[in-house]
Protein backbone atom coordinates (compact mmCIF):
# COMPACT_ATOMS: atom_id res chain seq x y z
CA UNK A 1 0.00 0.00 0.00
CA UNK A 2 1.29 3.82 -0.74
CA UNK A 3 2.08 5.42 2.77
CA UNK A 4 1.51 9.33 2.14
CA UNK A 5 3.80 11.57 3.69
CA UNK A 6 0.73 13.33 4.61
CA UNK A 7 -2.74 12.30 5.00
CA UNK A 8 -5.31 15.18 5.82
CA UNK A 9 -8.63 14.13 7.49
CA UNK A 10 -11.44 17.05 6.04
CA UNK A 11 -11.17 19.03 3.23
CA UNK A 12 -12.04 23.03 4.65
CA UNK A 13 -10.08 25.64 4.37
CA UNK A 14 -7.47 24.35 6.93
CA UNK A 15 -7.53 21.34 5.20
CA UNK A 16 -6.58 22.33 1.71
CA UNK A 17 -4.13 24.84 2.99
CA UNK A 18 -2.04 22.30 4.75
CA UNK A 19 -2.37 20.27 1.08
CA UNK A 20 -0.72 23.16 -0.62
CA UNK A 21 1.95 23.49 1.81
CA UNK A 22 2.64 19.82 2.20
CA UNK A 23 2.58 19.69 -1.84
CA UNK A 24 4.76 22.25 -1.96
CA UNK A 25 7.58 21.39 -0.02
CA UNK A 26 7.43 17.80 -2.08
CA UNK A 27 5.58 15.70 0.59
CA UNK A 28 3.35 12.85 -0.53
CA UNK A 29 -0.39 14.66 0.62
CA UNK A 30 -3.73 13.24 0.58
CA UNK A 31 -6.77 14.90 1.19
CA UNK A 32 -10.00 12.79 3.15
CA UNK A 33 -13.25 14.52 2.54
CA UNK A 34 -16.56 13.02 3.25
CA UNK A 35 -18.55 16.09 1.19
CA UNK A 36 -17.07 18.24 -0.57
CA UNK A 37 -14.48 20.98 -1.10
CA UNK A 38 -14.84 23.77 1.80
CA UNK A 39 -16.87 22.31 4.91
CA UNK A 40 -18.30 25.26 6.79
CA UNK A 41 -16.98 27.87 3.92
CA UNK A 42 -18.70 26.37 0.86
CA UNK A 43 -21.64 26.87 2.67
CA UNK A 44 -21.33 30.64 2.87
CA UNK A 45 -22.93 32.54 -0.08
CA UNK A 46 -21.24 36.04 0.80
CA UNK A 47 -17.34 36.00 2.03
CA UNK A 48 -16.64 39.48 2.56
CA UNK A 49 -13.75 39.24 5.34
CA UNK A 50 -11.44 37.13 3.36
CA UNK A 51 -8.29 39.30 2.21
CA UNK A 52 -8.06 39.87 -1.31
CA UNK A 53 -11.50 40.09 -2.23
CA UNK A 54 -14.44 42.26 -1.84
CA UNK A 55 -16.71 39.39 -1.83
CA UNK A 56 -16.43 36.05 -2.74
CA UNK A 57 -18.83 33.10 -2.48
CA UNK A 58 -17.14 30.49 -0.18
CA UNK A 59 -18.25 27.58 -2.79
CA UNK A 60 -15.91 29.10 -5.38
CA UNK A 61 -13.48 30.10 -2.98
CA UNK A 62 -13.20 26.27 -1.98
CA UNK A 63 -12.91 25.27 -5.46
CA UNK A 64 -9.70 27.35 -5.63
CA UNK A 65 -8.26 26.40 -2.51
CA UNK A 66 -8.43 22.28 -3.66
CA UNK A 67 -7.66 23.28 -7.63
CA UNK A 68 -4.48 25.08 -5.84
CA UNK A 69 -3.75 21.98 -3.40
CA UNK A 70 -4.16 19.64 -6.38
CA UNK A 71 -1.62 21.53 -8.84
CA UNK A 72 1.03 21.42 -6.81
CA UNK A 73 0.43 17.32 -6.23
CA UNK A 74 -2.11 16.89 -3.33
CA UNK A 75 -4.62 14.31 -3.99
CA UNK A 76 -7.92 14.39 -3.24
CA UNK A 77 -10.18 11.48 -2.31
CA UNK A 78 -14.15 11.80 -1.57
CA UNK A 79 -14.38 9.07 1.63
CA UNK A 80 -15.62 9.25 4.75
CA UNK A 81 -13.07 8.59 7.31
CA UNK A 82 -14.33 6.14 9.74
CA UNK A 83 -11.72 5.30 11.84
CA UNK A 84 -7.92 6.50 12.87
CA UNK A 85 -4.72 4.74 14.26
CA UNK A 86 -2.53 7.58 15.32
CA UNK A 87 -0.28 5.30 17.45
CA UNK A 88 0.28 3.07 15.05
CA UNK A 89 3.35 3.14 12.34
CA UNK A 90 3.04 3.95 9.50
CA UNK A 91 -0.38 5.70 10.96
CA UNK A 92 -3.57 3.88 9.18
CA UNK A 93 -6.20 5.69 8.52
CA UNK A 94 -9.48 3.64 7.87
CA UNK A 95 -12.51 4.76 5.33
CA UNK A 96 -15.76 4.20 3.55
CA UNK A 97 -13.99 3.38 0.63
CA UNK A 98 -10.83 1.41 1.87
CA UNK A 99 -7.77 1.98 4.11
CA UNK A 100 -4.95 4.73 4.35
CA UNK A 101 -1.34 4.73 5.81
CA UNK A 102 1.02 8.10 6.74
CA UNK A 103 3.81 8.79 8.16
CA UNK A 104 1.87 12.08 9.75
CA UNK A 105 -1.69 13.23 9.99
CA UNK A 106 -3.28 16.39 9.74
CA UNK A 107 -6.64 16.93 11.77
CA UNK A 108 -8.76 19.58 10.14
CA UNK A 109 -12.03 18.01 10.94
CA UNK A 110 -13.23 21.59 11.59
CA UNK A 111 -16.53 22.35 13.84
CA UNK A 112 -20.17 23.13 13.54
CA UNK A 113 -22.28 25.37 15.17
CA UNK A 114 -24.63 23.96 17.56
CA UNK A 115 -28.39 24.58 16.33
CA UNK A 116 -31.22 26.16 18.45
CA UNK A 117 -33.11 22.49 17.38
CA UNK A 118 -35.78 24.18 15.55
CA UNK A 119 -37.86 22.47 12.83
CA UNK A 120 -37.28 25.70 10.56
CA UNK A 121 -33.70 26.18 11.04
CA UNK A 122 -32.58 24.82 8.20
CA UNK A 123 -34.54 26.98 6.12
CA UNK A 124 -33.69 30.13 7.35
CA UNK A 125 -30.19 30.07 7.50
CA UNK A 126 -28.61 32.84 5.10
CA UNK A 127 -32.29 33.89 5.27
CA UNK A 128 -32.02 36.14 8.25
CA UNK A 129 -30.48 33.36 10.58
CA UNK A 130 -26.41 33.14 11.00
CA UNK A 131 -24.16 31.92 13.66
CA UNK A 132 -21.17 34.50 12.95
CA UNK A 133 -21.36 37.66 13.54
CA UNK A 134 -18.09 38.50 12.49
CA UNK A 135 -19.04 36.80 9.27
CA UNK A 136 -22.41 37.58 8.60
CA UNK A 137 -22.90 41.22 10.61
CA UNK A 138 -22.49 43.99 8.25
CA UNK A 139 -25.41 42.26 6.13
CA UNK A 140 -27.34 43.87 9.59
CA UNK A 141 -26.27 47.50 9.16
CA UNK A 142 -28.63 49.56 10.91
CA UNK A 143 -31.61 46.86 11.28
CA UNK A 144 -32.70 44.90 14.28
CA UNK A 145 -31.23 41.66 15.62
CA UNK A 146 -31.95 39.17 17.89
CA UNK A 147 -28.54 37.04 19.36
CA UNK A 148 -29.75 34.17 21.13
CA UNK A 149 -27.50 32.81 23.99
CA UNK A 150 -25.80 34.18 27.21
CA UNK A 151 -22.16 32.95 27.43
CA UNK A 152 -19.04 34.87 26.19
CA UNK A 153 -19.68 34.47 22.60
CA UNK A 154 -22.65 35.40 22.86
CA UNK A 155 -21.77 38.47 24.42
CA UNK A 156 -19.10 38.66 22.46
CA UNK A 157 -21.22 38.44 18.98
CA UNK A 158 -24.09 41.07 20.56
CA UNK A 159 -21.08 44.05 21.42
CA UNK A 160 -19.91 43.58 17.37
CA UNK A 161 -23.88 43.41 16.25
CA UNK A 162 -24.19 46.51 18.86
CA UNK A 163 -21.62 48.80 16.77
CA UNK A 164 -23.33 48.33 13.47
CA UNK A 165 -26.89 47.34 13.82
CA UNK A 166 -29.99 49.67 15.27
CA UNK A 167 -31.19 47.56 17.97
CA UNK A 168 -29.75 44.15 19.29
CA UNK A 169 -31.80 42.23 21.78
CA UNK A 170 -29.91 39.21 23.47
CA UNK A 171 -32.15 36.39 24.51
CA UNK A 172 -31.01 34.45 27.66
CA UNK A 173 -32.91 31.80 29.03
CA UNK A 174 -31.12 32.25 32.72
CA UNK A 175 -31.37 34.73 34.75
CA UNK A 176 -27.73 36.18 34.54
CA UNK A 177 -24.98 35.95 31.24
CA UNK A 178 -22.66 33.35 31.79
CA UNK A 179 -19.82 35.14 30.57
CA UNK A 180 -16.77 37.14 31.54
CA UNK A 181 -17.32 40.71 33.95
CA UNK A 182 -15.98 42.94 31.56
CA UNK A 183 -17.65 41.66 28.52
CA UNK A 184 -21.41 42.06 30.52
CA UNK A 185 -20.34 45.82 32.05
CA UNK A 186 -19.64 46.52 28.01
CA UNK A 187 -22.84 45.02 27.24
CA UNK A 188 -24.23 46.37 29.64
CA UNK A 189 -23.43 49.58 28.75
CA UNK A 190 -24.06 49.65 25.10
CA UNK A 191 -27.46 52.02 24.90
CA UNK A 192 -29.19 49.73 21.38
CA UNK A 193 -28.68 47.02 23.71
CA UNK A 194 -31.40 45.38 25.36
CA UNK A 195 -31.06 42.03 27.26
CA UNK A 196 -34.12 39.50 27.77
CA UNK A 197 -33.52 37.27 30.38
CA UNK A 198 -35.71 33.92 31.63
CA UNK A 199 -36.66 33.84 28.07
CA UNK A 200 -35.51 31.55 24.60
CA UNK A 201 -36.58 31.26 21.32
CA UNK A 202 -39.36 28.70 20.60
CA UNK A 203 -40.48 30.11 17.06
CA UNK A 204 -39.16 30.91 14.04
CA UNK A 205 -41.12 33.69 11.94
CA UNK A 206 -41.19 34.80 8.91
CA UNK A 207 -42.03 33.44 4.81
CA UNK A 208 -39.06 33.52 2.95
CA UNK A 209 -37.12 35.24 5.08
CA UNK A 210 -36.78 35.75 8.82
CA UNK A 211 -39.20 38.42 10.00
CA UNK A 212 -39.27 37.43 13.92
CA UNK A 213 -38.67 35.44 16.51
CA UNK A 214 -41.92 33.97 19.21
CA UNK A 215 -39.76 34.20 23.11
CA UNK A 216 -41.14 31.80 26.11
CA UNK A 217 -40.86 32.92 29.51
CA UNK A 218 -38.67 29.76 30.28
CA UNK A 219 -40.03 30.54 34.19
CA UNK A 220 -43.57 31.33 33.33
CA UNK A 221 -44.21 29.81 29.94
CA UNK A 222 -45.42 32.78 28.71
CA UNK A 223 -45.04 33.60 24.94
CA UNK A 224 -44.84 37.08 23.13
CA UNK A 225 -43.18 38.32 19.72
CA UNK A 226 -39.87 40.24 18.68
CA UNK A 227 -40.35 41.49 15.17
CA UNK A 228 -36.47 41.04 13.88
CA UNK A 229 -34.04 41.17 11.05
CA UNK A 230 -32.13 38.85 11.79
CA UNK A 231 -30.86 36.09 14.53
CA UNK A 232 -27.93 35.27 15.38
CA UNK A 233 -27.47 31.81 17.40
CA UNK A 234 -24.78 32.21 19.56
CA UNK A 235 -25.28 28.90 21.85
CA UNK A 236 -21.74 27.16 21.54
CA UNK A 237 -20.21 25.32 19.23
CA UNK A 238 -19.28 21.33 18.40
CA UNK A 239 -15.74 20.55 17.03
CA UNK A 240 -15.70 17.37 15.17
CA UNK A 241 -13.42 15.04 17.24
CA UNK A 242 -15.49 12.06 17.77
CA UNK A 243 -13.39 10.39 15.48
CA UNK A 244 -10.11 10.52 17.39
CA UNK A 245 -11.53 11.73 20.98
CA UNK A 246 -9.26 8.82 23.18
CA UNK A 247 -6.29 9.53 21.42
CA UNK A 248 -6.19 12.99 20.86
CA UNK A 249 -5.84 15.69 23.60
CA UNK A 250 -8.71 17.36 24.34
CA UNK A 251 -9.22 21.13 26.05
CA UNK A 252 -12.42 21.21 28.50
CA UNK A 253 -14.61 22.48 25.64
CA UNK A 254 -13.81 19.34 23.40
CA UNK A 255 -11.38 21.21 21.50
CA UNK A 256 -7.94 19.23 20.52
CA UNK A 257 -5.25 20.89 23.08
CA UNK A 258 -2.75 21.64 20.30
CA UNK A 259 -0.96 25.10 20.60
CA UNK A 260 0.14 27.32 17.53
CA UNK A 261 2.35 25.06 16.51
CA UNK A 262 -0.94 22.92 15.97
CA UNK A 263 0.73 19.58 17.58
CA UNK A 264 -1.15 17.32 18.98
CA UNK A 265 0.04 15.06 22.43
CA UNK A 266 0.97 12.18 19.52
CA UNK A 267 4.04 12.57 17.56
CA UNK A 268 3.69 13.36 13.97
CA UNK A 269 -0.54 13.95 14.91
CA UNK A 270 -1.26 17.88 14.08
CA UNK A 271 -4.45 19.68 14.44
CA UNK A 272 -5.47 22.82 12.12
CA UNK A 273 -8.27 25.04 11.66
CA UNK A 274 -11.68 25.01 13.88
CA UNK A 275 -11.00 21.95 15.73
CA UNK A 276 -8.54 23.22 17.46
CA UNK A 277 -8.36 25.38 20.48
CA UNK A 278 -8.04 28.73 19.36
CA UNK A 279 -9.84 32.44 20.20
CA UNK A 280 -10.75 33.14 16.53
CA UNK A 281 -12.43 30.10 13.80
CA UNK A 282 -12.80 32.02 10.75
CA UNK A 283 -11.49 31.12 7.39
CA UNK A 284 -8.22 32.44 7.77
CA UNK A 285 -7.01 31.71 10.85
CA UNK A 286 -7.66 27.74 9.31
CA UNK A 287 -5.85 28.37 6.30
CA UNK A 288 -3.34 29.69 8.77
CA UNK A 289 -3.26 26.77 10.65
CA UNK A 290 -2.90 24.61 7.34
CA UNK A 291 0.46 25.85 6.42
CA UNK A 292 1.81 26.09 9.94
CA UNK A 293 0.82 22.42 10.53
CA UNK A 294 2.56 21.83 6.85
CA UNK A 295 5.59 23.42 8.53
CA UNK A 296 5.51 21.25 11.31
CA UNK A 297 4.64 17.94 9.72
CA UNK A 298 7.67 18.17 7.34
CA UNK A 299 9.71 19.11 10.12
CA UNK A 300 9.10 15.72 11.95
CA UNK A 301 9.20 14.12 8.47
CA UNK A 302 12.82 15.15 8.65
CA UNK A 303 13.76 14.24 12.22
CA UNK A 304 12.87 10.69 11.61
CA UNK A 305 14.94 10.35 8.63
C1 LIG B 1 -22.73 30.01 8.47
C2 LIG B 1 -21.26 30.31 8.58
C3 LIG B 1 -20.76 31.44 7.97
C4 LIG B 1 -19.39 31.69 8.04
N1 LIG B 1 -18.92 32.81 7.41
C5 LIG B 1 -17.59 33.12 7.50
C6 LIG B 1 -17.07 34.28 6.89
O1 LIG B 1 -17.79 35.06 6.26
N2 LIG B 1 -15.73 34.51 7.02
C7 LIG B 1 -14.88 33.68 7.72
O2 LIG B 1 -13.69 33.93 7.76
N3 LIG B 1 -15.37 32.58 8.32
C8 LIG B 1 -16.69 32.28 8.23
N4 LIG B 1 -17.19 31.18 8.88
C9 LIG B 1 -16.26 30.34 9.64
C10 LIG B 1 -15.43 29.45 8.68
O3 LIG B 1 -16.28 28.88 7.71
C11 LIG B 1 -14.70 28.40 9.45
O4 LIG B 1 -13.91 29.01 10.45
C12 LIG B 1 -13.79 27.57 8.54
O5 LIG B 1 -14.53 26.96 7.51
C13 LIG B 1 -13.06 26.48 9.34
O6 LIG B 1 -12.30 25.73 8.45
P1 LIG B 1 -11.79 24.26 8.81
O7 LIG B 1 -11.08 23.79 7.61
O8 LIG B 1 -11.09 24.28 10.10
O9 LIG B 1 -13.12 23.39 9.08
P2 LIG B 1 -14.43 23.14 8.22
O10 LIG B 1 -14.71 24.26 7.29
O11 LIG B 1 -15.47 22.82 9.25
O12 LIG B 1 -14.09 21.85 7.35
C14 LIG B 1 -13.94 20.61 7.96
C15 LIG B 1 -14.17 19.54 6.91
O13 LIG B 1 -13.88 18.26 7.47
C16 LIG B 1 -14.77 17.31 6.93
N5 LIG B 1 -14.85 16.16 7.82
C17 LIG B 1 -15.25 16.12 9.12
N6 LIG B 1 -15.20 14.85 9.58
C18 LIG B 1 -14.77 14.07 8.55
C19 LIG B 1 -14.52 12.68 8.40
N7 LIG B 1 -14.73 11.82 9.41
N8 LIG B 1 -14.08 12.22 7.20
C20 LIG B 1 -13.84 13.07 6.16
N9 LIG B 1 -14.08 14.41 6.25
C21 LIG B 1 -14.53 14.89 7.43
C22 LIG B 1 -16.10 18.08 6.88
O14 LIG B 1 -16.99 17.49 5.94
C23 LIG B 1 -15.62 19.45 6.42
O15 LIG B 1 -15.66 19.59 5.02
C24 LIG B 1 -18.53 30.85 8.79
C25 LIG B 1 -19.05 29.71 9.40
C26 LIG B 1 -20.39 29.43 9.30
C27 LIG B 1 -20.94 28.18 9.96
Amino acid sequence: MNVFDTVIVGGGPAGYTAALYCARAGLSAAVLETLYAGGQMAATNRIENYPGFDEVDGFSLAQRMKEGAERAGAVSYNTEVLELHLTETPKRIVTSSGEFSAHTVILATGAQPRRLGDAREAEFTGRGLGYCATCDGMFYRGKTVVVAGGGNSAVEEALFLSRICQTVYVVHRRDALRADRAGIRALEQAENVHILYERRVAELLGEETLSGVTLENTRTGERETLACDGLFVAIGREPNTALFAGQVALDKAGYVDADETTRTNLPGVFAAGDVRKKPLRQIVTAAADGAVAAKFAEEFLNSET
